[in-house]
């Protein structure tokens, strides 16, 4: 059968919140775009469901009315309200968003299944510009005279896609940035983690407070339990792949093993009942910073590595890189052009302008965090002073407070009372 052929200005590889965001936004500038994407919707994640202010920012800029949609929905989201931090030492440190809540307000975050929250997204694509093609297995990339052409086959039909631009939004795999940036990647970034749905989680906080729960054995990263609607939860442990490979660490054993004897965990996981199986998947940090375009290309979300690496927080930074890889395209259309000069000042330069600074706290904070007496020291010293407690939950909003824990004079402050 004939390959059927189109022309267009982008395509995009992937419609996972970073492929979601670059079409949004991509639509509300009138720019025409293919999105190839192999599974088809709804499709499941692998995730922590936990969804931070940047998620909101970035679907309240596309269209105010969509939030409110969801935040209807009382079965599609759980608001939150703050974060409990549990030191290696067993101690909880509770941290509201906003220590000075006012009644009714809503929450900064929220947690919602993949499978209900990608699909919400996906439904919001189609548009004039839009044209989607799910069930899609790519078979060649190649890059010529300016352009590049993906070859893909659905339902037994090839397709050949031309375009001058191609963003990678195709995940922590991703097939694009192989192809282009292959001698960039760098395994020791990289962190795994496991996920399982839980019914039947005891002893959940009132505000839907999400868990991080610091246990020694997998520092820097952490257990976490994140409440979901329905009286389900998104259980899961989250830890760096060279620390795997260090300790020979089984983190599924590691994860069951505390499920079962953790005094603070097991207890709540009494009558619990999992649903479905434990599944595992890659978080690509973004430790460094890396180059996430080129000749004709441009990577968004985890194709880029923008996963935070203290939080592992990566649909927020999938969004906005979205939102910033669309308004640089807007910029190479504009000015017809698609080289590697012109998409590292119209994107890279702009994206860490926007996000390397956070980037950076946050790898300092995941390297801090391999000391436990470090941890406890500082949960500790919160449970005895509100001010320290009130400036680690305004950490959450300002960037200049979060920065002070990179400082030893921070713990020197803490140490001495000042
Ligand atoms: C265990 C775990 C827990 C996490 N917890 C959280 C959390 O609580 N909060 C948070 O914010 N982040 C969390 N993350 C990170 C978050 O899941 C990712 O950062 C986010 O999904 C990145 O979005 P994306 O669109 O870049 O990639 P993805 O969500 O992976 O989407 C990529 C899309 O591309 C498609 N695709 C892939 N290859 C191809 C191909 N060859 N052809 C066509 N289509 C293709 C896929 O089917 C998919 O739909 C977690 C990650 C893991 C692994």
């Amino acid at each position: 059968m004939d390959s059927k052929k189109i022309e267009t200005s982008v395509i995009i590889i992937g419609a996972g919140p970073a492929g979601a965001g670059t079409s949004m936004y991509l639509t509300k500038a009138g720019i025409p775009h293919v999105i190839i994407e192999k599974e088809l919707f709804p499709r499941d994640k692998v995730c922590g469901d936990a969804c931070s202010g940047k998620t909101a920012l970035v679907l309240r800029r596309a269209n105010p009315d969509w939030l409110q949609e969801l935040f209807k929905e009382e079965n599609m989201f759980t608001p939150s309200h703050g974060i409990i931090f549990v030191a290696p030492n067993g101690k909880p440190l509770n941290i509201p968003f906003n220590p000075n809540r006012q009644p009714g307000e809503q929450a900064p975050g929220f947690t919602t299944p993949r499978m209900v929250f990608d699909n919400f997204l996906f439904e919001k694509l189609p548009s004039p510009y839009t044209t989607i093609y799910q069930e899609a297995t790519l078979q060649s990339i190649t890059r010529e005279d300016g352009k590049v052409t993906v070859n893909f086959v659905q339902h037994g039909q090839d397709y050949t896609v031309t375009a001058p631009l191609i963003v990678g939004a195709d995940g922590d795999k991703s097939a694009i940035r192989k192809q282009f940036l292959g001698q960039h990647t760098t395994e020791k970034t990289s962190a795994v983690g496991l996920r399982a749905y839980y019914e039947g989680v005891t002893g959940m906080n009132e505000d839907n407070f999400i868990e991080l729960h610091f246990l020694p054995e997998v520092l820097p990263g952490y257990f976490w339990v994140f409440p979901l609607p329905n009286g389900m939860a998104n259980v899961g442990v989250g830890i760096l792949s060279e620390r795997i490979r260090e300790k020979k660490i089984n983190l599924r054993e590691k994860m069951l093993d505390a499920i079962k004897n953790n005094p603070n965990i097991a207890p709540r996981f009494k009558d619990a009942k999992l649903h479905g199986k434990i599944l595992g998947w890659g978080l690509p940090m973004g430790t460094e910073q890396l180059p996430v375009s080129g000749d004709n290309f441009i990577l968004t979300g985890d194709a880029a590595s923008l996963v935070d690496p203290f939080s592992g927080e990566g649909i927020g930074n999938a969004l906005y890189s979205g939102m910033l890889a669309a308004a640089a395209i807007e910029n190479c259309i504009k000015d017809n052009r698609y080289d590697a000069a012109f998409l590292k000042e119209a994107y890279d330069d702009v994206l860490y302008k926007r996000i390397g600074d956070e980037l950076r706290i946050s790898t300092t904070l995941q390297k801090l965090c391999r000391f436990p007496w470090l941890f406890n020291f500082v949960v500790n010293k919160a449970h005895k002073s509100k001010a320290l407690s009130n400036t680690i939950s305004c950490m959450f909003t300002d960037m200049d407070l979060r920065d002070q824990l990179r400082k030893p004079s921070f713990y020197f402050k803490i140490l001495f009372n000042r």
